[in-house]
């Protein structure tokens, strides 16, 4: 475990904002150990060490897969955004992670690339208020970038952070953040877009179901339902590979008790069928999902014949004869996009939760 001493810990998405809130700090003599948070929904360890490299940072990856599972499945308390994205929550849980990791690298306080008022949602003067308090760091937070339109903290005020030399920034405008980028002269300028999954419609698209359907949500059903294409019927989820690569996850990522389609004798490809708590699927559903996956096989598809689609599951391997169909008897389906975004408000509405009328879009994707 590391306990080299630090002034504070920095939630680091790899964005522009938090990056640049790092640097005002560490612009005064501070040490920050930056966190880069990852989960099946956002996140990009594989860049952490290109970021160490070409921003001179000191940054770990903090996996918070299961805490962000449990928060989705439990809903979160702020609702959510436009899309999928539960900002608020999202934030109040990174924030408890990193109060609670300050005292393994001996840091004061904690560093966030928040900017008054950029985003809706989550960015409002009220809504940064609510996230300091739910996360318990009313005294510990400090926002470089927004700093002077906020309360001074108990770092500036002891004098350990220079106030004067913190900064002023709201709204939505770039033009003060890339002056600053070409300020502290990065060599790279991070894209703002594609951060986070949640908040994408084709990717709520695929997690919705999963939140809905499975008894107990956990990370490994969001990091397979990332996979391939997304297909159900009823409760009967099947994840289909698109390519040899997706293949490859789903054999890594299905469980033991899950059903493996595979058509015998064509090209085709991988098919996962989860049989929650180990319930196995009715004959019935078996041979559907079977005839539906054996529709992803075009030769087998040109022949026009019946096909055997290989069912594994653990030790027990069996063939069932079927007819290649894509529209088959149960029928398989994802919900479109208007239908997931009805579901997700009409569950809000039930559980008294808010509905943002005019929520974040979460373009960013940034997990300041
Ligand atoms: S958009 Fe950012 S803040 Fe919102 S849920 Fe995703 S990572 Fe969290």
């Amino acid at each position: 475990m590391e306990t080299q001493h630090y002034h504070a810990v920095a939630l680091l998405s790899g964005g522009l904002d938090s990056i640049l809130a790092v640097k005002l700090v560490e612009e005064q003599g501070l040490r920050v150990k930056c966190l880069h948070f990852v989960s099946p929904f956002f996140g990009k360890p594989s860049q952490v060490r290109r970021w160490r490299s070409i921003y001179a940072l000191d940054i770990t990856t903090v996996d918070v897969s299961d805490d962000f599972a449990r928060m989705l499945a439990e809903r979160p308390q702020h609702g959510f955004g436009k899309v999928m994205n539960p900002c608020v929550d999202c934030k109040i849980l990174m924030l408890r992670r990193a109060r609670e990791l300050m005292t393994q690298y001996g840091a004061t306080f904690i560093i966030t690339g928040e900017v008054l008022g950029q985003r809706p949602m989550s960015q409002r003067r009220d809504t940064l208020n609510v996230i300091r308090r739910d996360a318990e760091v009313r005294d510990l937070l400090l926002r470089p970038l927004s700093a002077k339109l906020l309360d001074p903290t108990p770092f500036e005020l002891s004098g350990m952070v220079d106030r004067e030399r913190l900064l002023a920034i709201s709204g939505r405008g770039r033009k003060e953040q890339m002056a600053l980028a070409e300020r502290f002269a990065l060599e790279e300028i991070p894209t703002p877009a594609g951060g986070c999954k949640l908040a994408e419609r084709e990717n709520a698209r695929r997690y919705w179901p999963v939140l809905v359907h499975a008894p107990t949500v956990t990370a490994a059903e969001f990091r397979l339902s990332n996979i391939g294409r997304q297909y159900w019927q009823g409760a009967h989820w099947l994840s289909i590979g698109r390519h040899q690569k997706d293949n490859e996850a789903l054999e890594r990522f299905a469980f033991p008790g899950d059903l493996r389609f595979k058509v015998v004798g064509y090209p085709g490809p991988l098919a996962v069928g989860r049989q929650f708590n180990g319930q196995p699927w009715s004959e019935e559903v078996v041979c559907d999902a079977a005839s539906f996956v054996a529709s992803f096989s075009p030769k087998a598809v040109r022949d026009g014949i019946a096909v055997a689609v290989r069912v594994t599951c653990g030790e027990t391997v069996r063939e069932v004869q079927v007819m290649p169909a894509r529209a088959t008897v149960l029928g398989w389906a994802e919900d479109e996009w208007p239908v997931v975004r009805e579901a997700i408000r009409a569950d809000a509405r039930a559980r008294a939760l808010p509905v943002h009328a005019t929520p974040d879009d979460g373009r960013d994707g940034e997990a300041e």
